[in-house]
């Protein structure tokens, strides 16, 4: 087992490799800290040769409540995994390179992983929460859970890894943005974007027993697989749909910037609490 600050990875049972984000008092925010380290995490699980099959879950009532909006870690603190730079630079330069990497960069680099990966979802996942969740290859979550981006309100188009249209299809996709709602473990189902749905006391078993079914496979014919599957989204122009819209949800920040001197349109919050 390894424990970081706010995450842990250990190997419940034979062939899985588990990650659990550990910071439950704070509804597993991320800030830059948390994911640099679930980042390390990731790293370890992918090179562990014992390991087939990853699972990423979390500890307390709600899988993630999405970004640490009080983050205070200094990226220069942290090692770095892309070529992005010049983190402290002025004007748009120094904040799309910090979200190129943090966000955009490091979801792509764990949907990448050349092993099967699985969520194990609870309670709400939120804008960046889905962040985390939708880089897995399949989603295993409780009846209780709930799915939303309410970003818009904020003045930009969504989560930075952006690929609503992917996970749920056009339409519902729009919808999550449009009215900002979270929709729920049923839609979630029925629209394509999880797995299995089943009862909050089986989740964890329920994910385990599917990660040692999976993990009974070569891992060689399971990396195939999966990197097929991605090659057929990348081919219909996923990678290319992300960086599309990361440039635009930075023409976003910088409209904000230049009408309020904030990253984000300040109204947005107390919209996304009347509705919550
Ligand atoms: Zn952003």
């Amino acid at each position: 087992m390894t424990e970081w600050d706010r995450v842990r990875l250990d190997d419940p049972t034979d062939g899985v490799a588990r990650i659990t984000l550990t910071r439950a008092d704070r509804a597993n925010a991320q800030d830059y800290q948390m994911l640099s380290e679930l980042n390390e995490a990731f790293d370890e699980a992918a090179r562990n040769t014992e390991a087939k099959v990853i699972v990423l879950a979390a500890e307390g009532n709600h899988f993630s409540a999405g970004h640490d909006l009080n983050d205070r870690t200094d990226i220069n603190d942290l090692a770095t995994i892309g070529t992005q730079c010049h983190f402290d630079a002025d004007g748009a330069e120094g904040y799309m390179a910090r979200e190129a990497e943090m966000y955009v960069g490091l979801c792509w680099r764990w949907r990448n992983i050349p092993k099967p990966t699985i969520a194990q979802v609870q309670g709400k996942v939120i804008a960046g929460g889905l962040m985390l969740v939708w880089p897995m290859d399949m989603v295993v979550c409780s009846e209780d859970a709930t799915f939303s981006d309410p970003v818009v309100a904020f003045g930009v188009n969504g989560h930075e890894y952006f690929t609503h249209p992917f996970e749920v299809g056009a339409r519902l996709a729009k919808d999550m943005l449009f009215t900002g709602r979270a929709i729920t473990a049923e839609e979630a189902l029925r629209s394509g974007m999880v797995s299995r749905v089943v009862p909050r006391d089986e989740l964890e078993s329920e994910t385990m027993k599917l990660a040692t079914h999976i993990a009974r496979r070569p891992m060689f014919g399971l990396t195939l697989a999966k990197q097929s599957v991605n090659n057929a989204l990348d081919a219909m122009g996923m990678y290319t749909a992300i960086q599309s819209a990361f440039g635009l949800h930075h023409v976003g920040h910088n409209h904000n910037m230049r009408l309020y001197d904030s990253l984000v349109d300040p109204a947005g919050i107390q919209v996304i609490r009347d509705e919550a």
